[in-house]
């Protein structure tokens, strides 16, 4: 028999993490059959509400169930990092507490690794019941990183995956500060099987994630798997020299031949405003990678521990 590790980053899920678990227990006996017995690895996130208690009634019931709870909200991507550290399994696979990540899916997954792959990942090919204007930006994203990184990352890639003891490993040995999960994956390499499902909505509570919140994290994914951005600022530079040299034989050749009063004063301001835009703009670019940077050489934990068991 193999162990297979399911780690569920919970923040406010009270009213999940107890369907959650029989949800996937309805899997159980199919996957028992493939030779795979389960551990199930509840993260608290620094839940306020009754969470933790929950997954300690399940485990009263169950042993297989563990738990980490954080000292605060240190977001998902700290939470599968954890669970990802926590789990003892021959094969690990990542689940939304929401139910959003079927468990129905779980056995198809698994047939995929014993044909010899290294992980499976699952994409949602539509994105039903989400607002029109969150996809939108969702989709220029994922548009814009395809064009600035190098690392592949999927448009609807879910964290919703399932791999192998040396995927996870070597996802454990990337300890940096800024995590970006979705691109990890791809970075790190590994034989991938993409699965598509239709999206599912969440079955109880809210969505997690704001608007804003979101935005935030799409930067904190270009940053983090991109360097791009950084040579805006070069690019731009050697376009305006080009540019001034021009206009530089443009104003001599022109006062040699016609003569020319001085004038102008209006169009000087303008370029004067356009570029010290474009140089604040470059700075803050700058700003954002001193800024990550500065965090990690920081080198804080990824998270703090609680309570676990
Ligand atoms: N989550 C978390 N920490 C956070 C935000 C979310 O652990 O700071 C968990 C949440 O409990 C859920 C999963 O991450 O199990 C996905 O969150 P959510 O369903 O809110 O995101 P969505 O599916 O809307 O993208
Ligand atoms: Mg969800």
């Amino acid at each position: 028999m193999s162990l297979l590790s399911v780690i569920v980053p919970c923040y406010n899920e009270e009213e999940n993490v107890a369907y959650f678990y029989e949800e996937l227990l309805k899997q159980e006996s199919t996957l028992a059959e493939q030779d795979l017995t389960l551990e199930i690895l509840y993260i608290d996130d620094g839940s306020t509400d009754k969470t933790v208690e929950e997954v300690r009634k399940l485990r009263e019931k169950d042993e297989r169930i563990h738990l980490v709870s954080f000292s605060r909200n240190f977001g998902k991507e700290a939470a599968m990092y954890a669970g990802m550290e926590h789990s003892k399994g021959d094969f690990v696979v990542i689940m939304d507490a929401d139910l959003q990540d079927p468990p129905s899916l779980l056995p198809e997954m698994y047939s995929y690794l014993q044909e010899g792959y290294d992980s499976v990942a699952t994409r949602r090919v539509s994105r039903k019941g989400e607002p029109p204007i969150r996809s939108f930006f969702a989709r220029m994203f994922y548009r814009l990183m395809k064009k600035i990184s190098k690392t592949e990352i999927m448009d609807g890639a879910r964290d919703y995956r399932l791999m192998t003891r040396q995927m996870v490993n070597a996802i454990l040995s990337m300890k940096e500060y800024n995590r970006f999960t979705k691109g990890i994956f791809g970075w790190v390499g590994f034989k991938t099987k993409w699965v598509e499902f239709e999206n599912v909505e969440r079955v109880k509570g809210e969505t997690k994630w704001s608007f804003w919140k979101l935005f935030l994290y799409s930067l904190d994914g270009i940053t983090a798997f991109s360097t791009i951005p950084l040579m805006i600022a070069a690019v731009v530079g050697v376009l305006f020299c080009i540019l001034a040299f021009l206009m530089i034989l443009f104003i001599i050749v022109r006062k040699l031949i016609f003569g020319d009063p001085v004038s102008g004063w209006p169009s000087l301001v303008c370029i004067m405003l356009f570029l010290s835009g474009i140089q604040f703009f470059c700075t803050g670019i700058l700003g954002q990678y001193l800024a990550k940077t500065y965090m990690e050489v920081k080198n804080r934990p990824i998270y703090l521990t609680k309570e676990e068991f």
